[in-house]
């Protein structure tokens, strides 16, 4: 399976804020659509930036409480990696695996097409390991 797979099943929807959104508005934004990051667009809808809960916990640990006049893009982390339609489940684990986050924003041609979570990817591989243990039960009852 890959990303296009992925989101064909759970769906395109992106949640943005503005780089200029206060953290509390981008928390308000991640509460609301239950979900754990923001992304941040540029005007042709490319992902300049992304805020997840992680950089919540971090900033709330350095003391910077004023979440309300704080903006995002002052806290947002710019150098985003990026996925594709055609990467595979296991590439995508191994990259968010290595570079220890959780969210991966698809892209294809400059235009944001959806974001996987590991958690999105952990159900894919769970799906796919029952399939398998199935399909061996199958053959060795047959
Ligand atoms: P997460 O585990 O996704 O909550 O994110 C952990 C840290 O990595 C936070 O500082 C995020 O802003 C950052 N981060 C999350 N996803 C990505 C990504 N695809 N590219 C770059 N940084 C990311």
């Amino acid at each position: 399976m890959n990303l296009k797979d992925v989101l064909a099943a759970k769906g395109h929807r992106v949640v943005t804020v503005s780089a200029k959104s206060s953290v509390a508005d981008a928390i308000r934004a991640m509460h609301a659509a239950k979900v754990g990051a923001v992304m941040v667009p540029d005007a042709e809808g490319c992902p300049v930036g992304i805020f997840t809960e992680r950089d919540v916990v971090r900033l709330y640990a350095d003391g910077d409480r004023d979440f309300d006049t704080l903006a995002v893009e002052a806290r947002m982390t710019c150098s985003v990696v990026l996925g594709r339609l055609s990467m595979s489940v296991d590439e995508a684990l191994g990259v968010m695996t290595e570079r220890r986050f959780r969210h991966l924003p698809v892209v294809e041609e400059g235009k944001l097409l959806g974001v996987v979570s590991i958690g999105d990817l952990v159900k894919v591989k769970l799906n796919e390991t029952a399939q398998e243990a199935q399909a061996l039960r199958a053959y060795i009852a047959s």
